[in-house]
Order: C-alpha cells, then sequence, then structure tokens
C-alpha cells in the first residue's frame, strides 16, 4: 500500500526505542503480595468494576472494565481483590523504573505500569563489540518471520531486542513481574507494537511495516499522544479515521489546533514521533485522593481529609524531601469539562510542620488538617460567593447536623466508580472507552443540577460523587 507521508523520516531515526508495559499489572502486584494467587482466576476491582485481571481470569471470560457482577457471573469463582489503595502498586511500579534506569538513565515513566528508554547509546556501545554475523532478534518482528529478515540490515534494531529481553528477564528475576516490549525507533512506533503479542512477550518494528501498523489503527483516537478530547474535536472536523488525518489539510488543522499541536497530530498519524524520552526525576509532588458518595457535613469531610492526610503524610516522611506546600482540591459538578477541571487553593507548610512531618511525628497530621480545612472553607466561601451569595450566611459550618455548602461541590465526574487516579494510570484507549460509555450512560440520565438539594430522594442521587485531593509540592532533594 502506498501512503502519502513522508515515510524516509522514520527511517531517518536511528533512535533505537523500547517501550515497556507490565502485563496485568495490578494482578501481578497483587499475585507477588499473596502468591496463593499465582494458582487462581484474580480480578482487580475499584468498587464496581474490574480495573485488571490476571491471565487466568481472562481465560475464563472475564475482561477489563467488566462490571464486577458480570464478572462473577462468566466466573464464579473469581477471586477479587480491592485496587482502591495505589500505594503498593506505586511502590513496585517506583520500583520497576528505578531498575530500568540502573542500566540506562533515559527512562520516561508513562502512568503506573508503562516506560520508555531510549537504549540508542548501549546499542552503539555494545555494536563495537557484536559480531553481527552471530547476531539475531530476540522475540517477534511486527509481521516478519524472524528468519526472513536480514539482521545486517537493522543491526540497531536487532541489539534493541537482545536488550529488551535482558531486560524483561531482570525485571522477572528481580520483582517477580513479567511484561511486553516493544522496540522500534520512536517511542509511539514501540508503544504501538509492544502489546502485538500479549502476554510476557515482545515484538520489534521494523521501518517498512510503519505504515501498516499505523494504518491498522481502528480511528484517530487510537493513536499514542491523540487524547480524548483531540479525538472529539477531530471528529467535529470530520477526521475519523487515520487516514483522515493524515490528508486532512494542514491549514485548517493549525486553525483548530495552533501550528505546533496541528503539525504534532499529523505527525503522529504519519507514523513520524521525534520526541525524546524525557526522565521526569523524582516526582516534584506527592497526592493522594479519592471519590466518594454523599458528604453532607464539614466533620464528615475533615475525617475523609484526615483518612487522606494520613497516608500522604506518611509518603512524604518515607520520600524525606520537606514538604513546602500544601494544596487542597475539588472537584465539582458545574466545571466546564466535567473530566478534569478542578478548583485548588494552596498555602504554604510551616516549617515546624513540615520538619515534624519527616520526623513521622504523630502531631504532624492534625496540624495538617487544620491547614486544609481552611483551605476548604476558602474554597467553598468563594464557591458560594459566585453562585448564591447569600447561602453562606445562612449556614453554619459548625453545626454538623445542618446540611451545609460542601454539599454543593458534590460532583458526577468521572465515570461511577472509577478513582481518578487509576483513571489516568490506566490505557489511553481505556480512559476513552470509559468516558464513552460514561457519556452514554449520562445522556440517558436526567440532567442534574450544580447544587444537589438536601431534599432530593436518594434513589437520585446516583451520580454524587466528591473528590478531595491534597498533595505536597517539595523542593529538589
Ligand atoms: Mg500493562
Amino acid at each position: 500500500m502506498e501512503l502519502g507521508f513522508p515515510a524516509g523520516r522514520v527511517e531517518d531515526d536511528h533512535r533505537v526505542i523500547l517501550h515497556f508495559d507490565m502485563d496485568c499489572f495490578y494482578a501481578q502486584v497483587e499475585m507477588i503480595r499473596n502468591p496463593v494467587l499465582r494458582s487462581k482466576p484474580v480480578g482487580v476491582h475499584q468498587k464496581y468494576l474490574m480495573v485488571t485481571c490476571n491471565y487466568l481470569a481472562r481465560e475464563r471470560g472475564v475482561a477489563k472494565m467488566m462490571s464486577v457482577k458480570d464478572a462473577l457471573e462468566k466466573c464464579p469463582d473469581l477471586v477479587l481483590v480491592k485496587g482502591e489503595d495505589l500505594t503498593f502498586y506505586r511502590e513496585i511500579s517506583y520500583k520497576v523504573t528505578e531498575l530500568l534506569m540502573s542500566y540506562c538513565p533515559l527512562v520516561e515513566r508513562l502512568g503506573l505500569d508503562e516506560n520508555f528508554m531510549d537504549v540508542t547509546e548501549l546499542v552503539e556501545n555494545r555494536r563495537r563489540h557484536t559480531d553481527v554475523s552471530e547476531l539475531s532478534f530476540v522475540g517477534h518482528i511486527y509481521r516478519h518471520d524472524v528468519s526472513s529478515v536480514a539482521v545486517q540490515d537493522h543491526v540497531g534494531l536487532a541489539l534493541g531486542s537482545v536488550i529488551a529481553s535482558e531486560l524483561r528477564e531482570v525485571l522477572f528475576s528481580r520483582l517477580g513481574l513479567t511484561s511486553c516490549a516493544g522496540v522500534a525507533s520512536s517511542k509511539l512506533l514501540a508503544k504501538l507494537v509492544s502489546g502485538t503479542f500479549k502476554p510476557n512477550q515482545q515484538t520489534t518494528l521494523l521501518p517498512p511495516s510503519v505504515p501498516h501498523i499505523i494504518t491498522s489503527l481502528t480511528g484517530a483516537n487510537r493513536v499514542p499522544g491523540i487524547g480524548y478530547r483531540t479525538a472529539e474535536r477531530l471528529k467535529a472536523l470530520g477526521v475519523v479515521s487515520v487516514r483522515d488525518l493524515q490528508l486532512f489539510p494542514l491549514r485548517q488543522l493549525v486553525c483548530e489546533f495552533g501550528e505546533a499541536h496541528a503539525k504534532r497530530f499529523q505527525s503522529l498519524a504519519c507514523g513520524i514521533d521525534l520526541s525524546p524520552v524525557t526522565p521526569a526525576g523524582p516526582p516534584q509532588s506527592l497526592s493522594n485522593e479519592d471519590t466518594f458518595k454523599k458528604i453532607s457535613t464539614l466533620s464528615e469531610a475533615e475525617s475523609k481529609i484526615t483518612e487522606l492526610l494520613l497516608s500522604l503524610s506518611e509518603r512524604m516522611r518515607k520520600d524525606g524531601r520537606l514538604p513546602q506546600t500544601l494544596k487542597l482540591s475539588l472537584r465539582r459538578s458545574s466545571a466546564p469539562s466535567r473530566w478534569f477541571n478542578r478548583e485548588s487553593r494552596q498555602t504554604p507548610i510551616p516549617t515546624h510542620t513540615a520538619h515534624r512531618i519527616i520526623n513521622g511525628c504523630p502531631e504532624a497530621v492534625p496540624q495538617l488538617v487544620s491547614i486544609a480545612m481552611k483551605l476548604l472553607q476558602k474554597l467553598v466561601d468563594q464557591r458560594i460567593r459566585s453562585s448564591a451569595p447569600s447561602a453562606l450566611e445562612r449556614s453554619d459550618p459548625s453545626h454538623m447536623s445542618t446540611p451545609d455548602p460542601v454539599r454543593s461541590l458534590l460532583i458526577p465526574e468521572l465515570p461511577p466508580d472509577v478513582d481518578l487516579d487509576v483513571f489516568r494510570a490506566l490505557p489511553q484507549h481505556i480512559q476513552s472507552e470509559l468516558m464513552t460509555s460514561f457519556q452514554r450512560h449520562a445522556a440517558s440520565a436526567p440532567p442534574t443540577d450544580d447544587l444537589i438539594t438536601a431534599e432530593e430522594p436518594a434513589s437520585s442521587r446516583r451520580a454524587e460523587r466528591a473528590a478531595y485531593r491534597v498533595e505536597a509540592d517539595r523542593p529538589h532533594a
């Protein structure tokens, strides 16, 4: 098939990029925590939705994003594990990145279970000591029989496949995790090819196969780097398939997205991605958040915030860097964008409190809670002033049994039963699927008001969800 895009540029990219994707990550972590689970079908769920499951469960018909009820119908002996607390997943996730970084510093994290790695330099070093006549590809080659490919034409990628295989072996022997890997000349292509054979396998993409892998994507929304909202805006322009995006007049695309984005989207659709692998370094902020049903009083908000701060301060203590700023975020239903819009207030953390946190002093948490509650009050006050000027004056926040303005911040924002943190860690296409299904659900349900009143019957509170996020920013160590 002939495509009208500059495939030559793809071949000009001599980098060797690896993409690692842990197999059913949360389920594997659960099996590491409890080895008895290894021989059983295991499903990790958030509230009523499966976020992942192991391969034994998949063989029995259980799938990601299935309701727990349906999963149990398919597989009555499915072992269910709650996946709401991400602490352990996060810990293992950073161990994976650290382990990879010990072989090559150019590692970029993507979500909790994926990492890109630029091994170009490692490959160049090896090339000097390698007898090409003895070199062969490890794993699969996209759309090719390994025996039919002339290794001398693709020495870099062949060495990349050897390195990927060695690193996957290290991940398994040190951390007990199996993974898939993609080997290609860019992040885009490595990510696209890595899931070709699953689980616990790897695939290399040769430059001549780039047009095939790109055009086999079922829509422009499947191109990594084109997010849900971008795909929606593209759809409004009549751009649905990858081919549509390749051929769409750049000038019109620039009008919609600006020059940099327009060019990037079109390049991605042509299989071109020159973006570097960018190591993130230690996180600049630590955060903890939760979504939950109905909260009506400040005391309930306070206990939720306390719960979030308890685990957050423990993570700050382990991190050891002095925290500087505390930020509290709320999501609510009146936001112009329902998905990610949130409002925040932040304030510096007093030095004595910061020291107490990293020393693990028990007084640290109550001090943080009191700071967070002041931020909450400010957010609520501001909200009331801008939408219903008299409500705050009427309400008495100290009166615990009276529904207070916090209630007005309850929001139906994410697909029900999905935690924002988990949601963000999900692969992009799963995020899109979820959003699409949630929108279908929302479209068939009566519209919800921004302010959910106390008189509302319990049965209509289907979407009452609130989220508090507490975050602490730290300077570099
Ligand atoms: Mg994965």
